[in-house]
């Protein structure tokens, strides 16, 4: 075994393409490339401990892991979506209190006595509206304070460049925080 090689891929004898080399079998033909499993790993690991730099190498991989800047882009979806124009709703509980006024109001529709479904019907909307109210209403808006002025005075730019196209760009400019 050749541990002064760096290569973590060799090619195969058999089908000649790229494949781990120290993977037991070939990845695309499979071939046998070592006699076996335990002997693939002690050869791995002998290799690996050769020298300190490849201590972080994985035995299927074809090659050595480069340094912590390629471990991805980190996006901020939520930066990125601000940028972009796109209104993001913040987090929010209020969506399962809406389902639960949808259940109540959906158990009014089971043929209970007349007042259980009256009740049940006035709670189940009480509730869900309450919900809608909290989410749409209070919640939404509390996140983005001067969204409908902005939108409003961009509304109005649009309107005065463009009076035809005033429908589309109205749909477009809503969304521009
Ligand atoms: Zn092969």
């Amino acid at each position: 075994m050749d541990v002064s090689n760096p290569a973590l891929a060799i090619n195969c004898p058999t089908c000649g393409l790229l494949t781990a080399r120290f993977g037991l079998y070939c990845h695309n033909c499979g071939y046998a490339i070592w006699p076996s499993s335990r002997f693939a790993s002690a050869a791995f690991q002998a290799w690996r401990d050769a020298d300190a730099a490849r201590r972080d190498c994985r035995r299927f991989d074809l090659e050595p892991p480069h340094g912590p800047e390629d471990q991805g882009e980190v996006v901020d979806f939520e930066q990125k979506a601000h940028e972009l124009g796109i209104h993001m709703p913040p987090p929010s509980s209020y969506p399962i209190i809406i389902c639960l006024g949808l259940f109540f109001m959906a158990l009014a529709a089971v043929p209970f006595g007349t007042p259980a479904r009256i009740v049940l019907a006035i709670l189940g909307l009480a509730v869900f509206l309450f919900g809608v109210i909290g989410w749409v209403v209070v919640e939404d808006t509390r996140h983005f304070p001067g969204f409908e002025a902005a939108s409003q005075g961009a509304h109005t730019e649009a309107m005065a460049a463009a009076p035809g196209a005033a429908q589309p760009t109205e749909t477009r400019v809503e969304e521009v925080n």
